[in-house]
């Protein structure tokens, strides 16, 4: 087969419109609506720009990881990072945007057996690319993905999948470290990394925050917050990370009889940047 842009994301496309593949497992329905899809070169200076920015000791860069997988030296100018969102589907985000203390089990579910799926389909891509003799690697799915502590970000992680996307065109942060995408901030994000020239996405956008609206005075993510973890300075992780171990957590015991992992995300929903970028009009394409 012969891998392209186009290829790559109708092999997306496709893969997230079995509904064996995409399934909250324990609830009725698709885990997420059509993905989105974008692409950047390794060789884009964005990428050394955050490994600078997160922490160049443990941030990896793209051909780094496929050194690592490979142990060989790669050329970034013909390495890609294929990244896609995953929107999550019309009817959990209107679930979700009813609640104000803490998230529905359907958000869980997706938290959970979504994040499988979306797991699985970078195993499945990267597989896909390996067969046809590219050397690929899913950062998400390799045993050498791993978070740190970070005396200035608080927590990070060695791949970041929104920064990614971000590079890659997808979309621009908001004030709560959500990513805005066309189809809007309710979404997870992943992505595979490949030895192959692909066309990179062209970023429609110059600031890392340019589509949300706090600039404008949009506060609806702060007041959608029960922890009071966004403020017009961003999005506090200490309270926010204390809100999902200490309420969250009980809530989801007390209210469902649920004790596994258990996560927020109110800030997704119920909020002009929750279907698409504020102002533009509604990119949401489907509910699969
Ligand atoms: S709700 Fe408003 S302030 Fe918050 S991220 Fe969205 S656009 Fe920005
Ligand atoms: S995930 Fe929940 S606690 Fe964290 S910032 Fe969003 S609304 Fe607040």
């Amino acid at each position: 087969m012969e891998w392209t842009n186009r290829t790559i994301e109708q092999f997306i496309q496709a893969y997230m419109a079995d509904p064996a593949n995409n399934t909250m497992r324990e609830a009725e329905g698709f885990a997420f609506a059509e993905p989105l899809v974008g692409f950047s070169r390794a060789d884009d200076p964005l990428y050394p720009f955050y490994k600078q920015h997160i922490d160049p000791a443990f941030y990896r860069l793209p051909e780094e990881w496929l050194q690592s997988e490979y142990g060989r030296v790669f050329d970034p100018a013909g390495v890609s990072v294929i990244s896609w969102a995953l929107p999550q589907t019309e009817s959990n985000r209107r679930l979700n945007a009813a609640q104000t203390d803490c998230t529905t089990m359907e958000w869980q579910y997706v938290r959970v057996h979504g994040e499988a799926c979306n797991r699985a389909m970078a195993k499945a891509l990267e597989t896909a690319l390996r067969t046809s003799g590219l050397e690929a690697v899913a950062p998400m799915c390799s045993e050498e993905f791993a978070l740190a502590d970070s005396e200035r970000f608080v927590r990070i992680s060695n791949w970041s999948e929104r920064h990614t996307a971000f590079i890659s065109g997808l979309g621009t942060f908001g004030l709560c470290d959500g990513l805005i995408s066309k189809r809007g901030k309710a979404a997870r994000y992943g992505s595979v990394i490949v030895n192959s020239a692909l066309s990179p996405t062209v970023r429609e956008y110059s600031q890392y925050n340019e589509y949300c609206q706090a600039k404008n005075g949009c506060t609806a993510c702060m007041r959608r917050c029960p922890a009071g973890a966004i403020t017009p300075s961003g999005h506090d992780k200490v309270k926010c990370i204390n809100y999902h171990r200490q309420v969250i957590r009980l809530i989801c015991h007390e209210r469902y009889g649920y004790d596994g992992y258990s996560v927020c995300g109110l800030c997704q929903t119920g909020v002009p940047c929750e279907y698409g970028i504020p102002g533009v009009r509604n990119q949401q394409s489907n509910e699969t």
